[in-house]
C-alpha cells in the first residue's frame, strides 16, 4: 500500500507531447502492412478523441469483482491516451482483504490499487485501468502502472499461496498483453522499487522468479 498524495493538478504541456508522440506512432504502426488485426484494434482506441466507454460495474480483468474505491483515492483520466501504461506494480496489503477495500473505500485514506487479489485467488478491481490509482506513493509510477495489492503479510511466507500466484500472474500477463508491455522485471516491480517510496512490500518471500515464470506461462514464449 501506499499513502500517496497525489497533486490533482494536470501538466498540460507534457501531456500534450506525449498525445503529439502516440498520435506519431499510431500513424506509423498503421501505415504497415504487416500490422496484425488484433494490434489495430488495440491501437485505436489510443487514438486522440476516442471517448473510452465506461460501463457501470465493468471490470477490466474478466472474472474480476468490482468494488469501486472512493473517487478520492485515484484520479480520473484516459489511459493510455494520456498516459503510456509501462509498470505493474506488485503490492502487500499489510493485512486482510476487508479492511484492505475498507481503506480504498475510505475518502482519506488517499490511495487504492487497481486490483486486491486475495489468498484464495478471488479478484477484486477498485479502480479503472484507464484511471490513476494513488498506490505508489510516487505520481510518475502512478501514472504509468498497474497496481496490484495481495493480501497478506510481507513478514508471513504462508501470505503467499498457490492461488493466489497463479490469479495474480494471470491478471499481470492480461495487463502486460492490454498495454504490449514486456514480462520483465524491469516492467513487473515491487512497491519496493519504486523510487523514493519506504514501503517494502511485497517482501522477501515473494517469490520473483516463480512469479514471472507463471506469468510467462500465461503470455506464451513471445513474452520474453
Ligand atoms: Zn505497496
Amino acid at each position: 500500500m501506499g499513502a500517496s498524495k497525489d497533486v490533482a493538478a494536470k501538466d498540460g504541456d507534457s501531456r500534450l507531447g506525449r498525445r503529439a508522440l502516440l498520435i506519431g506512432g499510431a500513424a506509423a504502426a498503421v501505415g504497415s502492412a504487416a500490422l496484425a488485426r488484433d494490434e489495430l484494434s488495440r491501437l485505436w482506441w489510443r487514438l486522440p478523441g476516442v471517448d473510452k466507454p465506461r460501463v457501470a460495474g465493468a471490470v477490466d480483468f474478466r472474472g474480476a469483482r468490482w468494488v469501486p474505491a472512493s473517487a478520492a483515492n485515484y484520479r480520473r483520466a484516459d489511459r493510455p491516451d494520456d498516459y503510456p501504461v509501462d509498470r505493474v506494480v506488485v503490492h502487500v496489503t499489510q493485512g486482510g482483504y476487508a479492511s484492505a477495500v475498507k481503506v480504498f473505500q475510505d475518502p482519506a485514506h488517499r490511495a487504492a490499487a487497481h486490483y486486491v487479489v486475495r489468498r484464495d485467488g478471488r479478484i477484486t478491481q477498485l479502480v479503472r485501468e484507464l484511471d490513476v490509482a494513488f498506490h505508489a506513493g510516487n505520481r510518475a509510477y502512478n501514472e504509468r502502472s498497474v497496481g496490484i495489492e495481495h493480501e497478506g503479510f510481507v513478514e508471513d511466507a504462508s501470505s503467499f499461496t498457490d492461488a493466489m500466484y497463479a490469479s495474480s500472474a494471470r491478471l499481470t500477463a492480461a495487463i502486460c498483453a492490454r498495454y504490449g508491455m514486456p514480462v520483465d522485471r524491469e516492467h513487473i516491480v515491487g512497491h519496493v522499487e519504486v523510487p523514493g517510496t519506504d514501503h517494502t512490500d511485497p517482501g522477501r518471500f515473494w517469490d520473483w522468479d516463480r512469479y514471472l515464470r507463471l506469468v510467462r506461462a500465461v503470455r506464451g514464449p513471445s513474452a520474453a
